[in-house]
């Protein structure tokens, strides 16, 4: 398991479960903090901040995984005693908002499917479309008109590209979150191997399927300092880079479409 935010994630409901659990990674972020700008650091969750929202047009899903993680974040704030009103802001998680401008003046399919799935879900009253005179009074009486920009389409005087204010969404400080998930993972018992030598997976061990004939199971994976760590289950999350795909193509299943690695 690597520690991004998903090797995180992972070995944290993991530990909660019982699980004994050692997370790898070739990036020394005991030392580094996740720092984005650290020679050893790259991974897409290692960064200043990233998008939060959950406008994900017709894919409800997805939208309903964004809801379910942003209460996660918003507790998790909570629980740290971090607020909007901190004069040192630390929050994970700011609720900036998010404005959805669109490509002329009227709402494009994505959007109604996105605001559709919103009314679906009871959320409809969280988003407020420009052209939208209830929407607009709505924003002003909350206090986020000021927010709801109108941007004049070139060449056309009179009109403005239509937009909907999202105040879901926001950013999260996503390197202050994965260094604050490791400490945590950390208390929780996960153990780490970090660094160049002992973190960096160098191949994945393979033995004999005892399920299926003529195929094999992955058993552990061997470090670039040449240690052997056996497992009963070992997760890959090495993100959208191919660092891992050379020593494990075999038995991975790359969709280059969705970069995404999956374990088969
Ligand atoms: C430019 C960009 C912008 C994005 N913007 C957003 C956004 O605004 N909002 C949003 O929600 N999502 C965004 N994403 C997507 C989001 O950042 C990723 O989905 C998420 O961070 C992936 O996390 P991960 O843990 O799967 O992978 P990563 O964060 O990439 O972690 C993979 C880890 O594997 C380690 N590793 C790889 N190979 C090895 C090896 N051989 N040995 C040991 N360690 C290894 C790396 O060091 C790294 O720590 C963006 C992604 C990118 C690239």
């Amino acid at each position: 398991m690597l520690a991004g935010i998903f090797g995180l994630s992972l070995a944290i409901a993991l530990r909660d479960r019982n699980y004994v659990v050692s997370v790898f990674d070739r990036s020394q972020y005991d030392e580094n903090g996740y720092d984005p700008t650290a020679d050893d650091v790259q991974a897409a969750s290692a960064d200043h901040n990233k998008i939060f929202r959950a406008s994900y047009g017709n894919e409800i899903h997805y939208q309903r995984l964004a809801l379910e993680s942003r209460k996660a974040w918003v507790l998790e704030d909570e629980k740290r005693g971090f607020s909007s009103g901190d004069i040192d802001d630390k929050r994970l998680f700011v609720n900036s908002g998010m404005l959805r401008v669109q490509p002329s003046d009227h709402l494009a399919t994505l959007e109604k499917e996105t605001l559709a799935n919103m009314q679906r879900d009871g959320i409809r009253d969280t988003q407020f479309v420009e052209s939208d005179t209830a929407d607009c009074e709505r924003a002003e009486r909350l206090g986020w008109k000021h927010k709801l920009l109108h941007f004049k389409i070139p060449d056309t005087p009179e009109k403005t590209y239509e937009a909907v204010l999202d105040t879901l969404a926001g950013f999260l400080r996503c390197s202050n979150a994965c260094d604050h998930y490791r400490e945590v993972a950390v208390a929780k018992g996960v153990k780490f191997h970090l660094g160049a030598e002992a973190g960096a997976v160098e191949s994945l061990i393979k033995v004999a399927s005892s399920v299926e004939a003529d195929k094999e199971k992955v058993s552990g994976l061997k470090t670039k300092d040449g240690a052997i760590h056996n497992a009963d289950i070992v997760v890959v999350a090495g993100g959208s880079h191919d660092y891992l795909s050379p020593y494990c193509a075999d038995i991975l299943q790359l969709d280059h479409s969705q970069r995404k690695y999956f374990l088969t």
